[in-house]
Parts: structure tokens; C-alpha cells; sequence
């Protein structure tokens, strides 16, 4: 059996967890999507992330104390206005009409007496680790697959008899433990497990035995991988609900590949696995701004964007092994370049590959729009998977790297810049 646990509200849960005040009221998470590291002009940062997107949590700035009127307030000529999105909301706030990428000012008139926390990117962060941790101590085989859910496979572990048994203590000793709110799907198919767990929320359980039966009227928006395209296209054909597309087989098997694909998970016969590689795959943010002339202060701002990295890539304790820069220029010009090293992660090694790659790269005279960089290629930190000839070296280094990331985490990431930045 598969079982699908998936965390309630993730970031409401976890405030909650931190701060028990907050359980049973109308509350919320919120963010602000513009933050301003130049601390020049305030422009657009944008986290990339070539998965799932729930994995990457834009961990900057964001885990200062901070309260909602300094956090969510401007105040322009005298006027105050409200910012942000809601990005996780309690049953309470949703049962008055509060929903997820909500602005934060509309919310509040759906739902005036709500609190509206900042968002602890970094606490969420540890916390599914945590979670991760525990739930590979109670299942061997475990796929995060994203940062609040977590695919369990339960074959030659837990008879299928005493899955549901199994969920439930789970589910108790995960509220136990780590005061967070978990719903578990379970059924002899995977995605089904996932569909099923949508039927369990808020808190509970909720096992599909007769797939057929439990498909047969379900919407096809509420199908994990049915997305706007599959949508129109299945729309096209009057297809509207899960049992209407069992019964288009021939149809689906038209679209080949993922036709095929997802007829076999809507139907419960996909026969896949869980994934347990660790699923992160790279780390990355880009920004666009008003073109930017002068070398000097690309290479400015590109070794800010660079420390931000550094601190993700610190708190994360990857290690990677591939290195991307790509450069945005008026008129729609654009270059980039990546290098792989094989070497021990530190600041000072990134700055130069950095620096390197940009040497290389950089077109004069002409304006940079939107600078990119990400990295890639995790490797786990041990010798024998990196370069020995600068191993002794690059260790020095990343200690003092690890160093900069304790006064960072304790005092905040503009604690320490490098001469570069300057
Ligand atoms: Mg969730």
C-alpha cells in the first residue's frame, strides 16, 4: 500500500506549532514578493527552482523578526497601504472566504479579526526535514515530494490489512511530536494515495479500496497532473470527471506518452514506484532591473545575488558541483555559461568562479537587464567525490564559509559582505 501524507496548511500549522497562542483562531501566513537586497531601488527577485517549485524557499531577509505593520505596511504620502499575498491559510480564516495567493488587503476584509504572521521561510524549512527524518525512521522506503508531502510505500513493511492502523498512530505521533496537523491518503496505487488524501483534510484519513467507485465523480481539476492543458483538451471531449476519462481509454492512448501516463495513474494501474533520490536540483535566484551600464556595478550586484546563494546553499548543506551564470541585455541579447568544479563549496570559490564565467561572458557597451545564477550538481560533502588536489584548501575555506552562515543566521545575511560587493 502507498500511503500520502500531506501537512495540513503547512506554514499556519508550523506558526502554530511554534506558537500555540495562534491554534483556533482565524490566522495566516503572508508574504511580500518584493524584497530589496541592492538596497537601491525596489525590483522584481524571482526564485527559480527547476522542481516542484515547493522545495525552494526564498529564505532571504525573511527569517528576522519582524512584525506585520514593518513587514506588510508601506506608507506612501501618509496613506497606508497593506502588501503581500496570503500563502497559507487556517480552516478557520478559509471558512471566511480567505484563499492562497489571496492579497493580504483583500483577505483582511473577508476576514478583519485574522492575524497575519510574516513568513519563516527557514523555520518551514527545518521543520519538514525534521518531518522527513522521522517518517524514514517509521517507513524505509519515503519520497518527499514536496516541502509538506511526503509518499510512503508500505510494501513489505505493513500488510495492507494494517495500513490504515499503521497511518493512524503515524499521524498521531507526528501531532505528538511535532505539534503539525497531517492528512493521509492510502491506496494500493500512488497518485490515487495522493487523490485520497484531498478526501482525508482537515485531519484525517482517508483509504481508497474500490478505485473505480471513488473516481467515478470526482472533477478531473482535482487530478494530481491533470493541468490546464490536459484540462482543455479533455474538456474538448465533454471528459469532465475522473470516470469519464476511464472510460476514454482509446482517446487518452491517442495522446500517446502522457495520455498513456495518465490514464494509468487515473485508473490506479500506473504500477509506479516512490522516488526516494533526494530531490532537490538546483538553487537559483535571477533579477531584472533597469539597464545597467557600468561593469563595475553588475558585478556589484551579481556578488550580492551570489551571497544570497551562498547562505541557501549553506543552510541547505548541499554541496554543489555546477555553476550557471546567464546575463539578460537590451534588445532581447542574451548569454550564458556554466562551469562544473569538483570542489569543496565555499564563498570565495563561488565569487571566482563567478568572476571567471562573467569575464568571459559579459558583452561591453550595452545594457544588463537581468542578471541569473543558480547552481547545481549537489554532491554530498566527502572527499572522494571531490577534486583532492585543493581539498585541504577549499576545507579552510568552507569552514570559514560556515563560520560567516552562524553570524548571518544570528544577525542577518547583511552582516558580513565581501570585498567584492563593495
Ligand atoms: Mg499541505
Amino acid at each position: 500500500m502507498f500511503l500520502h501524507i500531506d501537512i495540513d496548511s503547512f506554514f499556519a500549522s508550523a506558526e502554530r506549532a511554534y506558537d500555540p497562542s495562534l491554534i483556533g483562531i482565524p490566522m495566516a501566513v503572508g508574504s511580500r514578493s518584493n524584497l530589496e537586497i541592492f538596497n537601491t531601488e525596489r525590483t522584481h527577485i524571482r526564485l527559480m527552482n527547476e522542481n516542484s517549485g515547493a522545495f525552494v524557499a526564498p529564505v532571504f531577509y525573511s527569517d528576522r523578526e519582524k512584525d506585520f505593520e514593518s513587514y506588510f505596511v508601506d506608507r506612501i504620502h501618509g496613506e497606508r497601504k497593506v502588501r503581500g499575498i496570503i500563502t497559507s491559510a487556517s480552516y478557520e480564516a478559509r471558512a471566511c472566504g480567505v484563499k492562497t495567493a489571496m492579497p493580504i488587503a483583500q483577505a483582511l476584509k473577508h476576514c478583519p479579526q485574522m492575524v497575519v504572521i510574516p513568513s519563516h521561510y527557514k523555520r518551514y524549512h527545518m521543520l519538514s526535514r525534521a518531518l522527513h527524518r522521522f517518517i524514514l525512521k517509521k517507513i524505509p522506503k519515503v519520497e518527499q515530494y514536496s516541502i509538506d508531502e511526503f509518499f510512503g510505500d508500505l510494501d513489505g513493511w505493513v500488510r495492507p490489512e494494517e495500513a490504515y492502523g499503521f497511518a493512524k498512530t503515524l499521524q498521531h505521533e507526528i501531532m505528538e511530536r511535532y505539534k503539525l496537523p497531517v492528512s493521509i491518503g492510502i491506496s494500493r496505487a500512488k497518485w490515487i494515495a495522493k487523490l485520497a488524501t484531498e478526501s482525508a483534510k482537515p485531519y484525517g484519513i482517508f483509504q481508497v479500496n474500490d478505485i473505480d467507485a471513488y473516481i467515478e465523480s470526482i472533477p478531473i481539476e482535482s487530478f494530481p497532473g491533470i493541468g490546464k492543458g490536459f484540462q482543455r483538451r479533455l474538456k474538448a471531449h465533454y471528459i469532465k470527471t475522473l470516470g469519464e476519462v476511464k472510460r476514454n481509454r482509446s482517446l487518452l492512448y491517442r495522446w500517446k506518452k502522457p495520455g498513456i501516463q495518465l490514464y494509468k495513474r487515473v485508473t490506479g494501474t500506473d504500477k509506479e514506484g516512490i522516488d526516494t533520490r533526494p530531490p532537490r536540483k538546483s538553487i537559483g535566484i535571477s533579477r531584472t532591473f533597469d539597464p545597467i551600464y557600468d561593469m563595475q556595478e553588475v558585478r556589484r550586484r551579481m556578488m550580492i545575488m551570489a551571497r544570497h546563494i551562498v547562505y541557501m546553499v549553506m543552510a541547505m548543506e548541499a554541496n554543489p558541483t555546477i555553476y550557471y551564470l546567464r546575463i539578460g541585455y537590451e534588445a532581447g541579447i542574451r548569454v550564458k555559461k556554466s562551469e562544473t568544479h569538483h570542489r569543496l563549496f565555499s564563498e570565495s570559490l563561488y565569487k571566482k568562479i563567478l568572476d571567471h564565467i562573467y569575464t568571459e561572458i559579459a558583452l561591453q557597451h550595452k545594457g544588463v537587464i537581468k542578471l541569473s545564477l543558480s547552481v547545481s550538481g549537489f554532491t554530498s560533502i566527502h572527499p572522494r567525490t571531490l577534486s583532492l588536489l585543493e581539498f585541504d584548501q577549499d576545507r579552510r575555506t568552507h569552514l570559514l564559509t560556515g563560520n560567516l552562515q552562524q553570524l548571518r543566521e544570528r544577525f542577518g545575511l547583511d552582516i558580513v559582505k565581501t570585498g567584492s560587493e563593495l
